[in-house]
């Protein structure tokens, strides 16, 4: 947009800028796109009637327009934002820069979804030399007036200016030296009128320039700032790992200060309606008294908890418990909230749905519909479908955990076990997990910079901060246990070491901790599988187990919303046990060659390789046959008559052969040793085979159907172990319909020739039995040529399963096993959003599969078409597979939970949509 398009639709048809106060505001509840979550929740709050300093908030639109005209803001929008103040003084009573009664604004960031601490805030803008004396004037309080002005220019000047925070800080010591202040709080105003000309002292020599005094031009400088902030590289780095777009841009909110350090009658403070860890329904938070805004989240001063505000401020306690309980009813979930109260008045800050761990996520929803506040429709809406991992990840064996005395006890701010090497530092915890180490990252607080070392960490301990500071938050969120607050650990991030009563833990030792009771303990202590997972092994009793019971309800719920199938990837009985116990509904892919890998089994396999003639290799066959078909009888089994897709082997031989390089030093070894031999013959020959195997590319070398075609007895064995089992388990009573699917088919003819092959197999063995069963064969579509003849493969394929783990490779050209080396690169570079190994690329592969889908149902309407590889347990690609009609997805046992619920949510969602 150029700068005069901007300019014109600002000025007539569109607007930018939204105002909230007195009772009404421009906006509301659903306009998150444009005025990002905290102001929309602004809007809706003043709109309800709630108290709210009034303010206004500038559009996510602006961002844009901001990055698009080279980080300028038309003119049209200045004048637009300069009637938006003028209304703001009128609703505040206050007047920017005045020397009576100024207005001091606060600027902050808001995207449509929270970054906690990613962004920049700004406080007490509009004080300049001449408004300070006027807020002395208004508050009779010349210390709590000079306080206020140089937190303002320090702010100002790190954030805006880009003066790093430790100048300021230098000043500020010397004068509390000066002085002899011990605490913050022990300067008196002369001394702090001394700090702000010291203050201005810095911005003059930093930036050439006097701090700026002309309110309108900080507030004009604040706000590009705050847009600048959009684009730092923790912001940047959160949306990475959030997947958040960049393109949706910050609003910015601009709204009256109020106090909460005005003196002992003042607070401020954040709480949720519900325990964000674990679900409870009770009121949950921490506030500060005489604490301005950030004090209570950087975990500076370890806040008291909320029930204490009764004591203290009865009367703004009980207005807060009326409200925020309102709030949860309008808004049907738990909220999360910020109150500031000033001289015993409360105002809300914020509200908005809070963020919780998976534990609470599912106790919330289930709680929220008994008590009749959401239909079962609206708590599927409402659980994150991959905080239900959180539920399935292990916590301690408590035998081994009791054994061991705690050395100290935190808050407990995010449930999980964790254990590993403690480091003091977010770039060591990354550079020693790419070492293969797990680690506990240890700091005295979390600060938003660390967020690539909490992501790689097992868990996370502070030793200040609440249940609301930031690595409280970011953990909860992340699903990453941590214990916040533990004031015993004197940590030396510098020297690498943290004290304990007496003892010294050093980078590298090993510590646990449990962020459901918040002890810490020293050592490494074994886990033990989640509590759903023992009720889902069978060993635990269902009924004596809470959490199972509301998981159990959630994923009922979801079952009935959802249109799409769920099956599994097992290759084993027990695997397809779990993944039954868990609410798979038949297998989606049984890879057979992973069963080539049990007991005993490699020595036979290579036998089968190793033959240079038929009759050898038929021979080995031979031997595998009655393990193979033992494997299948015990998934058939495992599956209670669910269907079950079995695949034909697929990966290149060489697998199964033990690699070039060891043979080779092996040989060289026996040879040095001066042994000859048997052994030595034998390597040798297994050399040869494996340097006649070796292709410069695997992947795309003599794999899938291409062994089957070349080695039909394979095919054979393999139906054959197919067809006998389902005809012993039809003997017994229990049916089953195998689907046996012949993997990486680009050409109907390769297909045709295995079809013959299975067709004529299964025909001899039912004959050999005397069972008649119905059996299916497919194919998995993989290979792009064979989604763009897809008619043609129909004619012969009873069922499609897209493996879209080949199909990506293939589609991308990015081999699955190379692409880590360069992927990152191209996520920085936002080349790629998203890795699409992990989520469809829905743009390439995706129109790949949309055509599979249509070329294959034109030739048979009635195809059953599911999907394989990895994405079928992934939320957003279960979104895309539900859009293009396929029948079901199929995803790894433990992702099972993740895939009902997220194909519920996308069933529900294409219906709103219609
Ligand atoms: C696929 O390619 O998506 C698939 C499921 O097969 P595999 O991962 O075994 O190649
Ligand atoms: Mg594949």
């Amino acid at each position: 947009m150029t700068k005069k398009a901007a300019g014109k639709k600002a000025g007539k048809a569109k607007k930018y800028v939204y105002f909230f106060g007195s009772g009404k505001a421009d906006g509301n509840r659903n306009m998150k796109d444009l005025l990002g979550g905290k102001g929309a929740g602004l809007a809706e709050m003043t709109n309800a009637g709630l108290p709210v300093p009034p303010g206004f908030t500038i559009s996510t639109e602006v961002c844009n327009i901001y990055y698009q005209e080279k980080q300028e803001i038309p003119a049209a929008i200045d004048r637009e934002i300069d009637v938006q103040i003028k209304k703001l003084e009128k609703a505040a009573g206050a007047t920017l820069g005045s020397t009576d009664n100024p207005l001091l604004v606060s600027v902050r960031s808001g995207a449509k979804f929270s970054m906690p601490g990613m962004m920049d805030t700004i406080l007490n803008l509009g004080l300049n030399d001449a408004a300070v004396e006027g807020l002395k004037r208004r508050t009779t309080n010349g210390r709590f007036a000079f306080d206020s002005y140089r937190r303002f220019i320090q702010m100002f000047g790190n954030v805006v200016l880009e003066i790093p925070k430790d100048v300021f800080e230098h000043e500020f010591d010397a004068v509390k030296k000066a002085t002899g202040a011990r605490l913050d709080t022990d300067l008196d105003e002369k001394a702090l009128r001394d700090v702000v000309t010291r203050y201005k002292g810095v911005v003059q020599k930093k930036t050439g320039k006097s701090f700026p005094q002309d309110p309108r031009e900080q507030l004009k400088m604040a706000r590009d700032a705050v847009f600048r902030s959009w684009m730092n590289a923790r912001a940047i780095e959160y949306r990475r790992i959030y997947d958040i777009p960049d393109h949706i841009g910050t609003a910015v909110n601009v709204q009256m200060m109020v106090f909460g350090n005005s003196g002992d009658r003042s607070a401020t403070g954040v709480g949720f309606t519900r325990n964000p860890a674990t679900g409870a329904k009770e009121f949950y938070g921490e506030f500060l008294i005489n604490a301005q805004g950030e004090d209570v989240v950087s975990g500076v001063r370890t806040p008291q908890p909320i029930r204490e505000l009764e004591q203290v401020l009865p009367k703004a306690y009980k207005q807060l418990r009326e409200i925020t309980t309102r709030l949860e009813k309008h808004y049907k979930d738990m909220q999360d909230f910020e109150f500031t109260i000033q001289d015993e008045r409360l105002f809300m800050l914020q509200t908005r749905s809070g963020k919780r761990t998976g534990f609470a996520a599912v106790v919330v929803a289930t709680d929220l519909v008994a008590e009749k506040l959401i239909t079962p429709k609206d708590a599927v809406l409402l659980v994150d479908p991959e905080s239900l991992n959180q539920l399935l990840a292990p916590g301690f064996d408590q035998d081994e955990w009791k054994k061991i005395p705690a050395i100290t006890r935190g808050l407990p701010a995010s449930p999980g076990a964790a254990s590993g090497q403690a480091v003091f530092s977010a770039d060591h915890a990354v550079e020693w997990v790419n070492q293969g180490k797990q680690v506990i990252l240890v700091r005295r607080e979390t600060v938003p910079d660390d967020i690539h070392g909490m992501f790689v960490a097992q868990g996370i301990l502070t030793a200040t901060g609440g249940m609301t500071s930031h690595a409280a938050v970011v953990g909860r969120q992340m699903g990453k246990p941590s214990v916040v607050g533990a004031g015993e650990l004197e940590i030396s991030e510098s020297a690498k070491q943290v004290r304990v009563k007496g003892q010294t833990i050093k980078e590298g030792d090993f510590i646990s901790f449990d962020g459901l009771s918040g002890e810490v303990k020293l050592g490494r202590v074994a886990s033990k599988p989640s509590e759903i997972l023992q009720v889902v092994n069978g060993t635990l009793d269902p009924k004596k187990s809470e959490l199972y019971r509301r998981f159990n309800q959630l994923l009922t719920w979801s079952d009935k919303f959802r249109r799409m199938g769920i099956r599994a990837n097992a290759d084993l009985p027990d695997q397809a046990e779990l993944a039954y116990a868990f609410g798979a509904r038949g297998i989606g892919l049984c890879r057979t060659e992973h069963m080539f890998f049990g007991e005993g089994r490699i020595p036979i396999v290579q036998k089968m390789i190793l033959a240079d003639n038929e009759k050898d290799r038929r021979k080995a066959l031979d031997e595998l046959l009655p393990m193979q078909r033992q494997d299948f009888y015990g998934v058939f089994k495992a599956m209670h008559g669910e269907a079950v897709t079995i695949r034909t082997i697929d990966p290149p031989l060489h697998e199964f052969l033990p690699k070039r390089e060891d043979l080779m030093v092996d040989i060289a070894r026996l040879e040095a040793t001066g042994k000859s031999g048997r052994d030595l013959n034998e390597k040798k020959t297994l050399l040869a085979r494996v340097e006649q195997l070796h292709e410069f590319n695997p992947m795309l070398g003599h794999r899938g159907v291409r062994l089957g075609i070349t080695y039909p007895e394979i095919t054979e064995m393999q139906t054959r172990a197919i067809i006998e089992a389902a005809c012993q388990l039809a003997k017994e009573g229990v049916k089953v319909v195998p689907e046996i699917m012949i993997p990486l088919v680009g050409l109907v003819k390769e297909l045709r020739d295995q079809k013959a092959i299975v067709n004529r197999v299964a025909g001899e063995t039912m004959k050999a039995n005397g069972v008649k069963i119905k059996y299916l064969v497919g194919t998995m579509i993989e290979v792009p040529r064979g989604a763009m003849t897809a008619d043609q493969i129909a004619e012969e394929a009873e069922f499609f399963s897209f493996g879209t783990n080949d199909l990506t490779q293939l589609t991308f050209g990015f081999s699955r096993d190379d692409v880590g080396k360069f992927l990152r690169i191209y996520q920085e570079k936002k080349i790629l959003d998203r890795d699409p190994f992990a989520s469809i690329d829905t743009e390439g592969v995706g129109a790949v599969v949309r055509t599979g889908v249509q070329l294959g149902r034109k030739t048979r309407p009635d195809l059953k078409i599911g999907v394989c590889g990895e994405h079928g347990g992934d939320p957003s690609s279960i979104h895309f597979f539900e859009n293009v009609g396929l029948d079901y997805v199929s995803a790894s046992p433990y992702r099972v939970p993740v895939a009902r619920l997220a194909a519920a949510q996308a069933a529900l969602a294409v219906k709103v949509g219609d």
